[in-house]
């Protein structure tokens, strides 16, 4: 099927705001010949007055003929092999345009072949997601009815969503984040498909869903996403030693904790410190059964051994590759919580041992989100960030 092309009486993209390396990429592919696009997110977040997080491009010419053309060119992946042109800091990923299964719905996707343009756009996931634009015409090529979808704010699998979800099931929490992100609506038989398929998600690599989640936990709308995670029923699923162990009074706490980190404006939001949030409140209520209610009182070696065990329990268990330098890094903050404001009241604090700490910012960010809740955690909080600001002068 021809595709619909808009120029740009029809849409809002202006040049300024693409990425002028991304152009340069672009233009010198066509110049050799070549056809290249944006693609994916960058599009769709141009179209939305986002600031895209990544400008992705694709293209006619085959890896190879790509590393030919650029010298700060990199080429990674087994399977599909990508280009990564490196221009300082940042990095613009070139992909030749890719065929993918839509009609199949074998769960195994054949997603490594070259392809057209219009297959390219098709293996996409969402409408949103599978516009190119070509910034030299200033037109939108539309092979999948998205650009009406974004104007309408509709979520909607390109082809059968059914299919689309149980081909790579990833994609049903890839469309819970752009709800979250974005509050579109979904669109009726994606809605359905997503609803009846659920369970397929175990189905997926658990290091490609950690993948996701660790980038949503990068966009300040936590608190909303896993609420829809809840909703949906995943959060049982890819978590269910920590969905059984939240009762409701931790989990308001944990979306109260979300909710603040969220709405922080000076930070980017930390995962660490995001997962803390889940955990401290299992913590609190693991050391009040197993301690206090028992008129004991744990010293910090005994907490740091309850929190060991939660963060095997909770994360690692469902995610076996969950990088140890964050659990460390979990445990740390959580910990620091008790020398913050230690169990008992009359002990004196023991913060001081830890403020040469590299991972200390972190516990203190956390101590800042309790200190909305909790007069004690704002009085340690403000004589903390005082010491802090001052070390570092
Ligand atoms: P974000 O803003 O979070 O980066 P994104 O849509 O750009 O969102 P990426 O992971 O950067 O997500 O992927 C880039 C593009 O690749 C997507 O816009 C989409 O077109 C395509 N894509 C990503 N994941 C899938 C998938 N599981 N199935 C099909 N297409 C996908
Ligand atoms: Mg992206």
């Amino acid at each position: 099927m021809p595709p619909k092309i808009f120029l740009d009486s029809s849409h809002p993209i202006s040049e300024k705001t693409i990425d002028s390396d991304a152009l340069k990429v672009i233009h010198r592919l066509k110049r050799h010949g070549y056809s290249a696009y944006l693609v994916g997110g960058g599009v769709r977040d141009l179209l939305l007055n986002i600031p895209p997080k990544d400008f992705d491009i694709a293209t006619s010419a085959k890896p190879d003929e790509i590393r030919a053309l650029f010298r700060n060119c990199l080429l990674i992946g087994k399977r599909f092999r990508l280009a990564h042109i490196r221009f300082g800091n940042k990095v613009l990923e070139v992909s030749t345009f890719r065929a993918g299964q839509t009609k199949d719905a074998n769960f195994i996707t054949n997603d490594n072949e070259f392809g057209t343009e219009e297959e390219d756009a098709m293996r996409r996931d969402f409408t949103i997601n599978g516009l190119l634009y070509d910034p030299e015409e200033h037109a939108i090529i539309d092979y999948v009815k998205g650009l009406k979808d974004i104007e309408n704010r509709i979520l909607r699998t390109i082809g059968n969503p059914t299919i689309r979800f149980c081909q790579d099931p990833v994609r049903m929490i890839r469309l819970i984040k752009f709800q979250a992100r974005i509050d579109f609506s979904i669109e009726e038989e994606t809605q359905k498909a997503l609803k009846e398929n659920i369970e397929e998600i175990l189905k997926s690599s658990p290091d490609r869903i950690l993948g996701e989640l660790f980038k949503i936990l990068e966009t300040k709308v936590s608190s909303k996403f896993f609420k829809l995670m809840d909703e949906y029923g995943f959060t049982h699923l890819l978590f269910p030693q920590l969905a059984n162990s939240l009762d409701v009074a931790s989990k308001e706490q944990t979306h109260q904790f979300l909710q603040l980190a969220d709405q922080q404006e000076i930070h980017q939001p930390e995962k660490n410190v995001l997962l803390a949030c889940f955990l401290f409140p299992l913590l609190e209520r693991k050391i009040q059964t197993a301690y206090l209610d028992q008129d004991k009182m744990p010293h910090l070696g005994e907490i740091y051994s309850l929190t060991k065990d939660l963060i095997r329990d909770t994360l690692v268990a469902p995610f076996p590759r969950f990088p140890r330098w964050m659990r460390e890094t979990i445990a740390f903050i959580l910990n620091a919580q008790y020398r913050f404001t230690p169990l008992d009241p009359n002990k004196k604090n023991r913060k001081f041992k830890m403020m040469g700490h590299k991972k200390f910012p972190l516990a203190l960010r956390f101590l800042g989100l309790r200190s909305f809740v909790d007069d004690r955690c704002a009085r340690e909080y403000s004589k903390f960030r005082r010491i802090n600001n001052r070390n570092k002068i």
